[in-house]
């Protein structure tokens, strides 16, 4: 089973629209040529349209993701953003249920699910986050974390619709810490996460689905961690701010 690696970078709530024009021409052209990898960049919502006219009619393989999607079209969500609304700008990625949604602004599973179904039904992809507290993890609670994050985060999607489903492991306790997992705990947790998903699906559709790790990614650490037969992609988030560094994680061998 072939899965074509993904790198994704997360820009969170960073960079004018200017910046992101620039950093997003500079990840273009690190990505020119690219045929056997997918590259992906998450700019904040006002930077959304720029940034898609600057690399969409480039030859480039990029794709431009929002950061998260409310799930109806249009109404009274003040402070969201719907599918439609993103499409209209051209983009057709969204990452769902990132730790920071989750433990910031307090989004459940169920609330979780309800933008990655909602996500589904409008044809968006989505990056579906999960990831234990350093709390979990000490506790030996990281697989119970996972498991109710996919089980519940993916209530309701069909098979046909899971193959469009990206998953990213990222350990809440890694992420924007400088501390990576070990290639070895992003392994067992990736085995893990598509055991559990032939578990909800069969396996030759688990054996099809993408999983990121995400976590202070670097340049230092991608190459190990994409040698990881479970690891298809990297989610990145500090170190896709800095156009050398994601060069080089897009680049990774
Ligand atoms: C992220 O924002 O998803 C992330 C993994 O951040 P960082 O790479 O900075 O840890």
């Amino acid at each position: 089973m072939t899965r074509k690696p993904l790198i994704a970078g997360n820009w969170k709530m960073y960079l004018t629209r200017a910046e992101a024009v620039e950093l997003a021409s500079a990840v273009a052209a690190s990505s020119k040529g690219l045929t056997d990898r997918e590259v992906m960049i998450a700019p904040a919502f006002t930077s959304l349209a720029a940034v898609q006219e600057a690399v969409g009619g480039a030859d480039a393989p990029i794709r431009v993701a929002a950061q998260n999607v409310a799930w109806e079209k249009q109404g009274a969500f003040t402070g969201e953003i719907s599918a439609p609304m993103l499409q209209d700008v051209g983009v057709d990625m969204v990452i769902l249920g990132h730790s920071e949604r989750r433990h910031v602004f307090g989004e459940d599973n169920a609330m979780v699910n309800r933008r990655l179904v909602g996500a589904l039904e409008f044809g968006l992809t989505p990056i579906l986050c999960v990831g234990e507290t350093l709390e979990e993890r000490e506790q030996g609670n990281t697989f119970k974390t996972v498991e109710e994050q996919l089980s519940q985060g993916l209530k309701n999607v069909q098979a046909d619709q899971m193959e469009q489903v990206v998953v990213a492991y990222e350990p809440v306790w890694a992420i924007g810490t400088g501390k990576t997992a070990s290639k070895e705990q992003a392994q067992e947790v990736h085995a893990f996460i598509r055991s559990t998903l032939v578990a909800l699906y069969k396996k030759t559709l688990a054996d099809s689905v993408r999983i990121l790790y995400g976590g202070s990614v670097k340049p230092e650490n991608i190459d190990s961690l994409m040698a990881q037969p479970d690891v298809d992609g990297a989610l990145v988030g500090g170190a896709a701010l800095d156009a050398e560094s994601f060069a080089r994680i897009i680049n990774f061998t």
